[in-house]
């Protein structure tokens, strides 16, 4: 199917984006990647769509003093090719490796997978994970929303039709951190059945900070909060990551669709958290992020 006709608009800054996004049906486009199948199934039929592939400053991946700030328009590619990702935050790119196939990680950007907010997909896992903070520009002003406040539902977020999500932000992680991510799709590049992130930091044998992460589960990414404060606070000889991967499905209602029944995926969080757990444990052993 073809798309219903619209009117193209190319901004070339932020604020001209912003002024074209006044209309009562208007679209941006970045990737296109799940805005265009939609378009052409007529699921979707904006009558204009503000293309920003042209605004230079959506594309940077930079440090803004300790923090990693990673422009909206960054496809996936370049997150998984990034230097400075690969040093500061590797886990990045170990989630873009099962981010669908390479062409549309060559066009796919981080702010549309994180506004098209699927369940499955990485974006919203690694920015709970990280503590990212996703910046939003209106007409009227920039907002900040972590994850919790920005992913409301599936394929529902709270960024406005006039807004723009034009970063996100992540901290410096805990020092001497190891990280890692795991999912299990049907297909590679297929969307996840399940993920799961890992972040541990361990002291002088102690378990100071943890955090995991889970996509696939719920209505957007969710965190295991009953397993990060069982595990904060334990000495990591005394932990085995087979007894408590179990935790993670804490309060937990997963879906059942085409692709898994919810009690399979209850059935893959533990065996990936207990992965994941595993490896960034060994990566904090080992002084590798
Ligand atoms: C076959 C296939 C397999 C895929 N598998 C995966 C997968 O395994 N994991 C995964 O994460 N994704 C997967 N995707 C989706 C892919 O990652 C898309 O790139 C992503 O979901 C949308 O990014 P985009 O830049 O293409 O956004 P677009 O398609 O251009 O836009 C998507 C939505 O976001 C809005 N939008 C885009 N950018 C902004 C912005 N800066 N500010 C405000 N609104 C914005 C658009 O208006 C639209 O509503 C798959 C896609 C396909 C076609």
């Amino acid at each position: 199917m073809k798309p219903a006709p619209f009117e193209y608009l190319r901004a070339t800054s932020v604020s001209e984006a912003l002024e074209f996004l006044q209309h009562d049906d208007a679209k941006i486009i970045a990737g296109g990647q799940s805005l265009v199948p939609m378009m052409n199934f007529r699921l979707a039929q904006p009558e204009r769509l503000v293309d920003i592939n042209a605004i230079a400053e959506l594309t940077e991946i930079s440090e803004d003093g300790a923090d990693i700030v990673i422009g909206s328009l960054v496809r996936h590619a370049e997150a998984m090719r990034s230097p400075l990702l690969a040093r500061r935050l590797p886990v990045i790119a170990e989630a873009m490796r099962h981010v669908a196939h390479l062409a549309i990680r060559n066009r796919g950007t981080v702010g549309g997978s994180l506004v098209h907010a699927d369940p499955s997909a990485e974006w919203p896992l690694l920015v709970a994970l990280l503590n990212g903070e996703i910046i939003v520009e209106g007409p009227e002003e920039r907002r900040y929303l972590a994850a919790e406040e920005f992913f409301i539902a599936p394929l529902v977020t709270d960024i406005g039709e006039d807004e723009i999500l034009t970063a996100v932000r992540f901290p410096e992680p805990p020092s001497g951190a190891g990280m890692a991510f795991d999912e299990v799709a049907r297909r590679a590049g297929d969307f996840a059945m399940a993920a799961s992130g890992a972040l541990v930091q361990v002291e002088g044998g102690v378990i100071r900070d943890l955090r995991v992460a889970l996509g696939g589960v719920g209505d957007g990414p969710v965190r295991a909060s009953a397993l990060e404060e069982e595990l904060t606070g334990k000495p990591v000889d005394a932990v085995s990551v087979a007894d408590i991967a179990e935790l993670a499905c804490e309060g937990l209602e997963p879906m059942t669709d085409l692709h898994a029944s919810a009690e399979y995926r209850l059935h893959l969080v533990p065996v990936l958290v207990g992965r994941v757990l595993e490896t960034a444990l060994a990566r904090a052993a080992g002084g590798r992020a």
